[in-house]
């Protein structure tokens, strides 16, 4: 009993109180403070109406408030719902509706469904002078959090994360990456989504290090933070880190406090990887996924030389297997899909019965990702299932086709899609943003992938373009892309 993430924050603060939690622009929040806050806006939840179960959702940029309006809802035992603040007024009153929430705290505006709502300015007034006194006892079965994914193949879909799922994710972390009491983490990922909500600031918490929190994702805002912070670590998806490397400032920039950079949550290219190790860092990579809290796979930094581009071996108290689509075990080296099981996996969508029924077979989290496992048992994320397409009777996986066209020097990003072809069925559609001071015309990639590829993955068609589609997480949405009308073959 009491085992919840409500129960954080107290002991939290009994054991280092004067310590240092968060750390946004001048402002610092030690661990006494924020369990006070917390505690103090529990009570006006309280008084709003909130009951256990319910849900208060938080729709804003990185802040502290968020960080005290989730701990506050679960020292209720009502159910925290981050929300993507980059999504459409629609999609949000959407996920709104459809988690049934009953208390909004907003940094802005927002026609919203909700009983309460409450502005980000009105968030001081409206706490309470008392701390509350009887916070609810939580359990690890219960749930904690209704997660958005991401939306990069679909509808972004409502996971449920229990307590339990939380803290297993944050025991597996520490147990991989060896999160530290002196950590000092930059969250610069958005809260809202599970990375940097689970592997940088949660698992931060548990060890009572410092974490400091950017509002949005900026190159330079992140240079100076690691130097002025002594950063030890931080979460980026991959995109985050090719915008450092190939900043004018990368070569000069002081990353003598970096500890281990981590990445994972999209495709990571080999390119990138090798340009993190010249520079002498340790950079990991993880798989996973919000349903899994989110870490399934994990490489550590000191095998990273050895096993370039894996995604590593399961993490400690979880099971991945990659199966056969009877779900029977694949053979080493044969590509199947990832199925994940563990006290780290969601038990269900939110008041989506069909989609949970799809997703979960025996205790199994079915992740519609491809990959196989080498012969060191190490795993290889392949792409989607959804994202793979046939071209003349050949599966194209189009992570591989990226990663070839990102090694190019005047590539700054990459997606490519299969779009439909009378002759092949299938054949392949770039898409490439040059680096910052380079040009690219479209008939360089077939050219450069030439001799790199095998014919049939190489892509017909080429646009250069300035930016491509991305997710609130920084993920290139590939639907968008493979409606668009399409141009002369390159
Ligand atoms: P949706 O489920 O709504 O389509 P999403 O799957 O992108 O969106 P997330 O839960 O944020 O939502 O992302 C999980 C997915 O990210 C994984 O299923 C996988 O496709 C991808 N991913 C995560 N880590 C890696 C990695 N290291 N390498 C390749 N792909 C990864
Ligand atoms: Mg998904």
């Amino acid at each position: 009993r009491n085992a919840g993430l409500g129960s954080w924050p107290g002991r939290r603060a009994a054991m280092s109180p004067g310590h240092t939690a968060l750390i946004f622009g001048e402002r610092r929040t030690t661990y006494a403070e924020l369990h006070e806050r917390s505690a103090r806006l529990a009570t006006a939840l309280r008084t709003a109406g909130i009951q256990p179960g319910d849900r208060v959702a938080y729709l804003g940029p990185n802040h502290p408030s968020f960080v005290e309006t989730m701990f506050a809802t679960w020292m209720l035992g009502a159910i925290f719902v981050p929300l993507n603040f980059r999504l459409t007024p629609p999609e949000i009153e959407y996920q709104l509706r459809h988690s049934g929430t009953a208390l909004l705290v907003h940094a802005i505006p927002v026609d919203a469904p909700v009983r309460t709502r409450i502005a980000l300015s009105d968030l001081d007034a409206f706490r309470a002078a008392e701390p509350i006194a009887d916070e609810a006892e939580t359990g690890l079965d219960d749930v904690a959090c209704i997660l958005y994914t991401s939306g990069t193949t679909g509808h972004p879909k409502g996971a449920m994360l229990t307590h339990g799922n939380l803290i297993w994710n944050c025991y597996n972390l520490l147990v991989c990456v060896d999160v530290a009491s002196d950590e000092i983490t930059l969250v610069s990922a958005p809260l809202f989504h599970v990375a940097a909500l689970n592997q940088c600031l949660l698992p931060t918490f548990l060890k009572g290090g410092t974490s400091v929190i950017m509002p949005g994702w900026d190159v330079d805002g992140c240079f100076d933070a690691i130097a002025g912070h002594r950063i030890t670590w931080m979460f980026g998806v991959s995109q985050m880190f090719a915008g450092l490397s190939q900043s004018p400032r990368w070569a000069t920039a002081d990353l003598t406090s970096v500890r281990c950079l981590m990445t994972g949550g999209a495709p990571v290219p080999e390119a990138l990887i090798r340009a993190y190790q010249e520079r002498g860092l340790a950079f990991c990579q993880g798989y996973g996924m919000t349903e899994t809290a989110p870490g399934a796979t994990f490489l550590e930094a000191r095998e990273s030389r050895a096993h370039i581009g894996s995604a590593g071996l399961p993490v400690f108290f979880t099971d991945v297997r990659v199966a056969r689509p009877d779900l029977t075990p694949a053979d080493p080296g044969e590509p199947g899909e990832v199925l994940v099981r563990g006290p780290n996996v969601t038990p269900g969508y939110w008041n989506d019965p069909a989609a949970t029924a799809a997703a979960l077979t025996d205790g199994w989290f079915r992740s519609g990702d491809l990959a196989i496992v080498d012969e060191a048992g190490h795993y290889r994320i392949i792409d989607r299932t959804k994202d793979m397409y046939i071209s003349g009777g050949e599966n194209v996986y189009p992570a591989e086709v990226e990663a070839a066209i990102f090694e190019h020097p005047a590539v700054a990003e990459a997606a490519v899609v299969g779009v439909p072809d009378e002759k092949w069925g299938e054949v392949g559609r770039a898409f490439v943003v040059p680096a910052p001071g380079s040009s690219l015309s479209p008939g360089d990639v077939p050219a450069f992938l030439a001799g790199r590829l095998a014919r049939y993955k190489i892509p017909v068609y080429v646009d250069v373009v300035d930016d491509l589609p991305r997710t609130g997480s920084n993920k290139v949405r590939k639907g968008p892309l493979r409606t668009r009308p399409l141009p002369g073959p390159a």
